[in-house]
């Protein structure tokens, strides 16, 4: 396993449209391996193959449950909306509130090439959204959330008094 370099928001690659993966091999492993060892060096929730520089429909995930591997994933049920700050590992430094589906079901293929289904909300609904998004080559500051949806001020005093 090897940490590979992520590719920050100068990098036109970001902005590309990735393949879908076709083989099941040696080399789709090492990248998997590569990818997860790469987001938990810095403390990642989620890194998508594009942003090691790899033009392929690839996501890790761990969100606090576990490692996900997901292979050409699709979004295939959103539900509610949520709006929450988020990051990305390719934008360092920068944080916004974005408006993202509450809840999401997900269709994947594992590394057997075998199609699984995932749901998550909250923290993982945003997650897959957003490692999905770069597949298409969307970044988070494209999702950034109107002004009026933006939690209220008291909310916030609220919520950090607990
Ligand atoms: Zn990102």
């Amino acid at each position: 396993m090897a940490i590979r370099k992520i590719r920050e928001d100068s990098d036109p690659i970001l902005r590309k449209k990735s393949r879908p993966v076709t083989e099941f091999d040696e080399r789709l492993f090492t990248l998997l391996d590569d990818m997860a060892e790469t987001m938990y060096s810095v403390d990642g929730v989620g890194l998508a193959a594009v942003q090691v520089g790899v033009l392929r429909r690839v996501v890790v995930m761990d969100t606090g449950d576990g490692l996900i591997e997901l292979i050409n994933p699709e979004i295939v049920e959103r539900g509610g909306e949520q709006v929450e700050t988020e990051g990305c590992l390719s934008i360092p430094g920068k944080r916004g509130y974005t408006l993202r589906p509450a809840y999401v079901k997900v269709r994947a293929q594992n590394r057997k090439g075998q199609w699984c289904m995932y749901k998550g909300e909250g923290l993982k609904a945003r997650c897959f959204c957003h490692e999905i998004d770069h597949l298409d080559g969307i970044l988070f500051t494209d999702r950034l959330a109107p002004r009026e949806k933006w939690p209220k001020e008291e909310k916030q005093e609220e919520l950090t008094a607990k």
